[in-house]
């Protein structure tokens, strides 16, 4: 008897998505497969089934956005829309809010972005500058945030500003659902050197006019202790964990496809006797790949389970450890398939040298290798910091 550490809803789960991803495969319509997906119910397993969702967690979703990069298709829009943005408002919305926006975020005919970069506080977000202030029933939103994905596509952004607390003058986080077309909010489309279907932009707001409900959670005289002025910290860890969990599933099915596809070649490829994956040269860095993608995997889960469990302080340490293991092994994944194929690998029939630039965000976003070291460091080891 095989005995698996998965579930065997979650293994069928797997299945079901890599069919579907395999169906739709590498050069597929994006608009299709996220429809399809939608339809199929793989958008929202992670939200609550009164909103139409499936119920689940965490776990599932990085199963079906996992499963998708493995088959060379992952949508990107999965880490910020359900991910995200779902789980904040699936938890800290007022039931308007859940109401007007879970549905469509579960069965993915609506969209929502992410927006917390902003152009001169980058990792430090602590120094956002983005600001609501209050006229009468309604909030003025001023700032700018950068390498915001899919702002296009998406029916609204979920903004990251601060409100100024009226006792102590200190600025406090809180989000924002600004819809796409609102006056004053400005788009611009950044020129990246990536081949993916979602874009980045560039966001000015303008003294965006919002009503009162446009706040997470809605104003301070909300439910206990989930008013949206004062929860805003809250909020926005409740959305930064699913969001490096993600990025490591988005990592890890990235890696896994350059490495399937290394392997199939290096299987036939012959140039001397025996195929080249005799060499061990080519053979032993596609099997260290592996490893490392089975290993952060395993952290994957374990942070996945955590967060599903309720422990966001132990899901956090464990979400910046996988998504720090996957993204390194994705780049590693990726280079080593690259280099496998030889000049096949740079080029556009093997579709492997545009991952390497693929590879490099998981890297770099949602929060870069050196912030999670130091997190590390500082957090888990206890070493005083330099900055
Ligand atoms: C494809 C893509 C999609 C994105 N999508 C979104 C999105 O949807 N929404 C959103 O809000 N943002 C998004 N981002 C932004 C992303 O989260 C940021 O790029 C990331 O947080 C890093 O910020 P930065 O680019 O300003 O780099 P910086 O903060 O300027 O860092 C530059 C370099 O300095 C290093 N560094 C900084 N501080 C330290 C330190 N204290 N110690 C050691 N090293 C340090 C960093 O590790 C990095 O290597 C996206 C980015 C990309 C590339």
């Amino acid at each position: 008897m095989t005995t698996h550490i998965e579930s065997e809803e979650h293994r069928a789960l797997r299945a079901a998505v890599a069919a579907l991803g395999t169906r739709h495969g590498r050069n597929h319509d994006h608009h299709e497969l996220w429809s399809e997906a939608g339809r199929l119910g793989y958008l929202g397993v992670n939200l609550p089934e009164a909103y139409g969702g499936g119920g689940g967690g965490i776990t599932e979703l990085s199963i079906v956005l996992e499963e998708l990069g493995a088959a060379g298709c992952p949508l990107l829009m999965l880490i910020v829309s359900p991910a995200i943005c779902g789980t904040v408002i699936a938890r800290f919305g007022t039931e308007e809010q859940q109401r007007t926006w879970l549905p469509g975020l579960a069965d993915g005919t609506r969209l929502m972005a992410f927006g917390i970069t902003e152009p001169d506080a980058g990792s430090n977000s602590h120094r956002i500058t983005t600001t609501a202030r209050r006229d009468g029933a309604d909030w003025l939103l001023t700032g700018r945030k950068v390498f915001v994905s899919g702002v296009d596509i998406a029916d609204a952004t979920l903004i990251v500003g601060r409100t100024e607390d009226a006792r102590t003058g200190r600025l406090k986080p809180c989000l924002f659902i600004v819809p796409r077309d609102t006056p004053g909010f400005g788009r611009r489309k950044i020129d990246m050197e990536l081949a993916a279907q979602e874009k980045q932009f560039e966001l000015t707001l303008d003294d965006v006019r919002l009503p009162a409900e446009a706040l997470v959670g809605g104003g301070p005289s909300h439910a206990f202790g989930r008013g949206g002025e004062d929860a805003g910290l809250l909020q926005l860890f409740a959305g930064l964990n699913p969001e490096r969990i993600m990025t490591a599933a988005f990592a890890i099915g990235m890696g896994r496809y350059a490495v399937a596809k290394a392997v199939e070649y290096a299987r036939d490829r012959t140039v001397w006797k025996s195929p080249i994956g005799a060499h061990q040269a080519i053979a032993h860095p596609l099997a260290q790949a592996h490893i490392d993608l089975e290993l952060a995997r395993l952290m994957m889960q374990k942070a996945a389970q955590l967060y599903d469990a309720g422990d966001d302080a132990g899901a956090g340490e464990a979400a910046n450890m996988a998504k720090y293991a996957a993204g390194e092994a994705c780049a590693k994944a990726v280079d080593q398939a690259v280099h496998t194929l030889g000049g096949n690998g740079l080029t556009r029939e093997f579709g492997l040298a545009s991952l390497v630039t693929a590879a490099r965000v998981a890297r770099i976003a949602p929060v870069s290798r050196e912030m999670i070291l130091n997190y590390v460091s500082h957090q888990t080891l206890g070493l005083p910091k330099s900055y």
